[in-house]
């Protein structure tokens, strides 16, 4: 749409994002600030507070990098879940002062809905199969029939979660999913862990309990990490290449924040190809959460009447990715 402007709040989980994003998705403005805890997971009130004491001057941030004042924006857009209770009520705090106090439309935004889309909108591709892995999902997708369908994911643990939690015993700083990366490029012995899918799920937290013990029985970290990687993203890849041909999707979207991980592209790609698809990864400046991919979704979602009255705009912790209707994708593209 011509002229829209949109704001776009993240808040989920440990980032506090605010993008603007014009109808036609080219980004205006990419503020945002992540909150890193001082030792272990991320603490979720702990996080909001960072959210909180940055949210401000953020929005400042983005209105003045892209030449804006707040009267210029056309809607706000939020990511009312799914994340972290107390993290997402700072950004519908936001949000919804901005909306109410420029008189601006306020949209619902779900997270995960967001990844998808700034792949969608950066790799140009129009009906992907996608695979979006990040700190706190595990989930493989496609369009179908209104809405994004679930056609596989994790039964516990979010693969970046597994990987930052291997990292945060074995003694690396946070986020861990980077560190495993780099040290398992100089790993050389591949060492037997359990592979779990269950039909077209994978689960994680066994794989995580053995890669630990055989951190305490003394192998090599690198040699640990480089089998745990080949562990992980081989029993993504399994369900990747099953999805994909029963979907017989000709196009495969890899997004979220371990999207950033070669190795990983290396082995969807090579599955890719096998079923003749072309193969797409978001950008590494966009893969982590934004603020941008909100407001590119706020965009799509605008522009087919999709608003929720501030009074309505709770937020929604759990909300799942295939609850939503996705009224901006065509019918033809499926
Ligand atoms: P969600 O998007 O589900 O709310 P999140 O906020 O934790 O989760 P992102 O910011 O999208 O997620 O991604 C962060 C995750 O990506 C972390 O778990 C981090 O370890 C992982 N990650 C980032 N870069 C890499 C990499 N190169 N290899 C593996 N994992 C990576």
């Amino acid at each position: 749409m011509k002229d829209l402007l949109v704001l776009g709040i993240e808040s989920t989980a440990h980032t506090f994002g605010c993008g603007i994003v014009s109808g036609e998705g080219e980004v205006a403005a990419d503020e945002r600030s992540t909150y890193i805890p001082s030792k272990g997971g991320i603490h979720p009130r702990e996080s909001a507070q960072h959210h909180s004491s940055v949210a401000p001057g953020l929005v400042k941030r983005a209105l003045s990098a892209s030449g804006l004042s707040a009267n210029d924006i056309s809607a706000v857009a939020v990511a009312l879940g799914p994340g972290l209770g107390p993290c997402l009520r700072v950004g519908a705090t936001i949000a919804r002062a901005l909306a109410a106090a420029y008189d601006k439309p306020l949209i619902p935004v779900n997270h995960a809905v967001a990844h998808i889309e700034i792949a969608k909108l950066t790799t140009r591709f129009r009906d992907p199969l996608i695979v979006f892995v990040s700190g706190g999902n595990t989930i493989i997708s496609a369009y179908s029939d209104g809405r994004y369908r679930v056609f596989g994911e994790t039964l516990d643990l979010a693969l970046g979660n597994m990987l930052d939690a291997f990292a945060r015993e074995a003694g690396l700083p946070h986020p861990g999913g980077p560190k495993v990366e780099e040290l398992a490029k100089k790993g050389n012995k591949f060492i037997k862990l359990p592979y779990v899918v269950k039909g077209q799920d994978v689960s994680y937290s066994g794989l995580l309990t053995a890669a630990l013990k055989l951190l305490k029985e003394g192998f090599r970290l690198e040699d640990v990490c480089y089998s745990l990687q080949e562990y992980a993203f081989a029993m993504l890849a399994e369900v990747v290449e099953r999805a994909l041909a029963f979907t017989e999707k000709r196009e495969v979207v890899l997004t979220g924040g371990v999207a950033s991980n070669v190795e990983l592209q290396r082995k969807l790609e090579m599955v890719a190809k096998e079923h003749n698809a072309v193969f797409g990864v978001v950008p590494r400046s966009l893969a982590g959460d934004n603020g941008v991919m909100i407001a590119w979704t706020g965009a799509l979602a605008y522009s087919h009447g999709v608003t929720i009255d501030v009074a309505e705009s709770h937020v929604r912790p759990r909300w799942r990715l295939d609850e939503v209707d996705i009224p901006w994708v065509s019918r033809g593209t499926n």
